[in-house]
């Protein structure tokens, strides 16, 4: 028997904006109802717990900013916080602001669909249930649809097969085992260290080298945590300013390589590496649009891994050709120290690719690896992918499936053109995994609250982007893609980790720009939409 429950707001994934967004809605006291697929809350750091799992911005950003009680009261213990350590602290907040009672836990959406007559979202969950919304939030996360490598023989092995998105909860003890993991993108880069010290052997599966550079994790600072809630507000707002993932009191230095000597450029870049972190990317201002600046940095990391890692051959597969964060950036505690000890292999799939997984391991075009574990850390289908395993369907019934078949539309990021009132928070077209997400996050909820919030006091039951808003928005985001180097490697950004994606740039550059444009469009009566 189907039940079927009538709210202001569905909002969907119970994660860092699933939980602000049920906050803010709870404030313009509508009805709202949350449904998460997990079995509690957390989102990315709920199903992320692999070995080494642990957030790569700096704790003092990556917290909310909205409650100003909450993160003066809030200790983190180390400079980035472990996985365990932020699901703590959403539960805190969680508690603090009673925000379970509206979450339905292990429920999964199946479809959300559109009925224009009642202007309402229909929305079937997998237990069953059918409820509908005037409003939809998708709070499904960037980064949360597993991609599982379609790789020959994979349901024969007969050992486990975990991917780090989805690692048992209760643990995996690795001691004594072989174990073979597949990617080296962040997840691998954090889970692989620590796998090397815990198992008898470790063969990693190499696609693509990463540009990794040290994390350099400490406990936190009692002084600069001090100094920085002493105007917590102030480093909230500075943070806001910076485009990428970038520290608000490490900000990028404000010149090219270009501009200083290459002595002068060793030892700036010596300094940022020695800093670590996500500010080693900020050693001059234009390394995403400026192939000099780009080049000086890079030639630094790879003397820096021919420094650390002792078997030429290996320093050579382990060093990246293409352009440095051009992929999404890695940050490591001793990754690349990693392939000095005996009981590590590096198999580099370009020269010798897998051909399949076997009951005993994996084969590879010259060698059988015989495990007991292997690995996935192969990351996601990302931006698009959580999205579209929903069948979502708007006006006259188009699936955003159709709709985005070419690769995702919008305007904003925030609004599909043909789907009123439904938003996507970080969607694609937005800054989003191009910044510090929980700044990204953040602005995206103030402003869809914001909006629904104007609605209800101006009597408007609708809002939806016009097609000429959506298509010079996707023009947009790819003429600004187009200046940088971002588009200069086979990154997820364009999907090119998943077969078949289509290659469209999906995030847009430069968080500041795009909320002055966000609150342009407000100031102008919503610009670029239809209230009605
Ligand atoms: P990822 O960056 O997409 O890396 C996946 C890895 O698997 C890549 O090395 C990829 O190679 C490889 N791969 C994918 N499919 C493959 C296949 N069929 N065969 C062989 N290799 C394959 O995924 P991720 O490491 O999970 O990270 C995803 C994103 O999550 C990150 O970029 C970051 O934004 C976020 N993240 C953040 C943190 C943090 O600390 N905050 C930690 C983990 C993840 P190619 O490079 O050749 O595609």
């Amino acid at each position: 028997m189907t039940r079927l429950k009538a709210f202001d707001v569905i909002i969907v994934g119970a994660g860092i904006s699933g939980m602000y967004m049920l906050y803010r809605a709870r404030r313009l006291s509508l009805s709202v109802r949350v449904i998460e697929a997990g079995g509690d809350l957390g989102g990315t750091w709920y199903w992320n717990r692999y070995p080494g799992a642990r957030c790569d911005t700096d704790t003092l950003e990556y917290s909310y900013s909205f409650d100003e009680d909450l993160q003066q009261e809030w200790e983190w213990p180390e400079r980035y916080p472990t996985q365990p350590e932020i699901l703590k602290y959403l539960n805190h907040v969680a508690e603090r602001f009673d925000l379970r009672k509206d979450i339905a836990f292990s429920t999964r959406v199946e479809s959300a669909i559109f009925d224009e007559a009642a202007s309402r979202w229909q929305v079937a969950t997998d237990d069953g249930a059918e409820l509908s919304a005037q409003f939809l939030v998708m709070a499904t996360g960037s980064i949360s649809a597993p991609n599982i490598p379609d790789i020959d023989g994979m349901e024969s092995f007969q050992g486990p097969i975990h991917h780090t998105a989805r690692w048992p909860h209760e643990g995996f003890d690795l001691s004594g085992l072989r174990v073979g993991i597949i990617g080296t993108g962040s997840s691998g880069v954090q889970a692989i260290p620590v796998i090397a010290e815990q198992a008898a052997h470790l063969t990693v599966f190499q696609r693509s080298p990463q540009w990794s550079v040290p994390a350099h994790n400490r406990p936190s600072d009692p002084k600069m945590v001090a100094a920085i809630k002493a105007d917590y507000p102030g480093f909230r707002a500075a943070n806001r300013l910076q485009s990428g993932a970038q520290l608000s009191h490490i900000p990028p230095n404000d010149f090219s390589a270009a501009d200083v000597s290459e002595e002068e450029r060793q030892r700036i870049l010596e300094e940022r590496w020695q800093l670590g972190g996500f500010p080693f990317f900020g050693a001059f201002n234009d390394i995403t649009v400026n192939l000099e600046s780009n080049r000086a940095t890079a030639d630094f990391v790879r003397g820096k891994i021919r420094e650390i890692v002792n078997d030429p051959a290996i320093v050579e597969m382990l060093t990246p050709d293409y352009t440095i964060h051009c992929k999404r950036p890695v940050l490591d505690s001793g990754y690349f120290e990693t392939y000095n000890r005996d009981n590590v292999l590096l198999v580099d799939i370009n020269a010798t690719p897998i051909e399949a997984i076997t009951p005993r391991g994996i084969r590879t075009t010259d060698a059988d690896h015989d495990l007991d574990l292997i690995v996935l850390a192969t990351g996601f289908d990302n931006m698009t992918g959580a999205l579209l395993r929903i069948d979502i369907r708007g006006r006259d019934g188009l699936p955003l499936r159709d709709e985005w078949a070419a690769g995702p539309v919008n305007y904003l990021g925030l609004q599909v053109s043909g789907f009123p009132n439904l938003f996507t928070i970080t969607g694609p077209g937005s800054p989003s995994v191009l910044t510090n997400m929980m700044v990204a996050i953040e602005q995206h909820v103030e402003w869809v609250s914001d909006c629904i919030g104007f609605m209800a006091a101006n009597n408007h039951a609708s809002i939806e982007a016009t097609e000429e808003a959506q298509e010079a928005w996707v023009a947009h985001v790819n003429e600004v893609a187009n200046q940088t180097l971002w588009v200069s490697c086979r990154n997820w950004y364009q999907g090119y980790n998943i077969p078949g994606k289509p290659r469209v740039f999906m995030p847009l550059p430069g968080f500041p720009p795009y909320v002055e444009k966000c609150e342009e469009v407000v100031a102008k009566g919503y610009e670029g939409f239809v209230l009605s």
